[in-house]
């Protein structure tokens, strides 16, 4: 890499990064660079270290979450997808709706009416055993005294992959370095150029740093950030492999969450309609839409690594399938895959978007959500590290980054 002097290097080339790298590098007279190692294929994924919490082709997209900031957040990310995909072309992005579902008199469902009479989501709420709920999703079934809310102002679903590729591709256009490598060390020199040392690409300097590496964030020790008060939890997914028909079937699906209760407890789900995978072959993806936390917390760099290769949380087989199944009677699938992953969680439930030093700027922490709104918290903290301002309506208190 020479002597080349970056003005901004980004570390983690994951959603938060790619987004900051496409934004900081729009400006020509800024030389920016992103360091991050690429999707692992198969035979390298035992021998990697580091991973993402972007290798996948479904996350919910809405503007409806129970923090306003977010719904903030989220409302200016999604207005620009298309614009992102036109520069990239790319395509990542289907607003096929959000549909919440749950017993009408309990918080989930009152939660999420009072969120949307904030920000005016406009939201299309449906009984079950309604007349519209039941032509417009047939293959659906709510039980007694559930209702279904439609959030249909652009949501849907996003592919976080083809997001990161799109990303990366308009930075790399605007000029941006990619380095496909892993950060191991950084030191600053007396004139204050920060020197970055990676696993394989040697060292490199640069004036700002904006670190990005999501879930990994305290994993590796970089002098230039003392550890954050975060914490990572286990995630799985299930995939169920979709016959033609049954695609056919579920073709006008949107995404869900949705939670029922039962006698002994109460279950919830994010689901996503049938996505094609880098298989060819359709999947219906669900995953828990409230994890308990508890003893899921993954505290070390080992337990990180054996969690994302191994097999997942066993119980989901059961207790989410039969869940999906009942929401869906009749499901048909040809073929079941978990896979894993880590969410990174702060204890206000909002990123840290923080300028830490006058030339250090930290914007991590997804909290579980952060796919749909990573293009706002890139474009805000490129902002922050490259010009010391806050440019956003959300108040920038909130986004504080809190240490250990
Ligand atoms: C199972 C699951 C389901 C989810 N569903 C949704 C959803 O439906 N909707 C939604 O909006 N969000 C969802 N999310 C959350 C969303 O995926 C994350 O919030 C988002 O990916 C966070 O972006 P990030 O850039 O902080 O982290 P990541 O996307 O994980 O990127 C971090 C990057 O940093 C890199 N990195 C780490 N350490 C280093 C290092 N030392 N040197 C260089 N690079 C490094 C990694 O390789 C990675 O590429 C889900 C997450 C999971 C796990």
């Amino acid at each position: 890499m020479g002597e080349e002097v970056y003005d901004l290097c980004v570390i983690g080339a994951g959603m938060f990064g790619s987004a900051a790298a496409r934004h900081a590098s729009a400006n020509p007279s800024i030389k920016v660079c992103m360091i991050g190692p690429a999707e692992p294929t198969a035979d390298e994924l035992p021998k990697r270290e580091i991973f993402g919490a972007h290798y996948d082709e479904g996350r919910i997209t809405r503007i409806l979450d129970e923090a306003p900031a977010c719904q903030v957040l989220s409302q200016h990310s999604i207005s620009r997808y298309r614009e992102l995909e036109r520069l990239s072309g790319i395509r990542f992005y289907e607003p096929v709706g959000c549909l919440f579902t749950g017993p009408k008199n309990k918080s989930f469902i009152q939660e999420c009416l009072s969120s949307g009479s904030v920000h005016k989501v406009p939201l299309v709420e449906m009984p079950g055993n309604g007349e519209t709920f039941k032509s417009r999703y047939p293959y659906l079934e709510l039980q007694s005294g559930e209702i279904a809310l439609l959030d249909d102002s652009g949501a849907g679903h996003i592919s976080p992959r083809s997001l990161v590729a799109a990303q990366k591709k308009v930075a790399r256009l605007q000029g941006c370095h990619i380095i496909e490598s892993v950060v191991c060390g950084t030191e600053t020199t007396s004139n204050g150029i920060h020197v970055v040392k990676t696993e394989t690409k040697g060292e490199i300097k640069a004036k700002r740093l904006l670190v990005a590496t999501g879930g990994f964030i305290n994993k590796k020790n970089l002098d230039v950030l003392k550890p954050l008060l975060v914490k990572c939890y286990k995630e799985t997914v299930v995939l169920l492999h979709l016959p033609e028909d049954e695609v056919q079937r579920l073709r006008s699906m949107p995404s869900m969450i949705s939670i029922r209760e039962t006698s002994e407890e109460e279950i919830g789900a994010y689901i996503l309609p049938p996505v094609k995978y880098p298989d060819g072959k359709y999947y219906l993806k669900f995953g828990k839409s409230h994890n308990p936390c508890g003893g899921d917390e993954l505290k070390t760099l080992e337990e990180l690594r054996q969690w994302y290769l191994s097999d997942g949380d066993k119980e989901m087989e059961k207790t989410h399938v039969k869940f999906v199944s009942e929401l869906i009677p009749g499901l048909k699938y040809i073929g079941m895959k978990k896979h894993t992953c880590a969410t990174c969680k702060t204890p206000s439930g909002l990123p840290y978007i923080d300028r830490v030093t006058p030339t250090v700027t930290v914007a991590v922490a997804g909290n579980g959500k952060g796919a749909k709104f990573s293009d706002e918290v890139g474009r805000i903290a490129a902002h922050l590290c490259l010009a010391g301002k806050w440019d956003s309506e959300v108040s920038q208190g909130l986004f504080e980054a809190v240490f250990q």
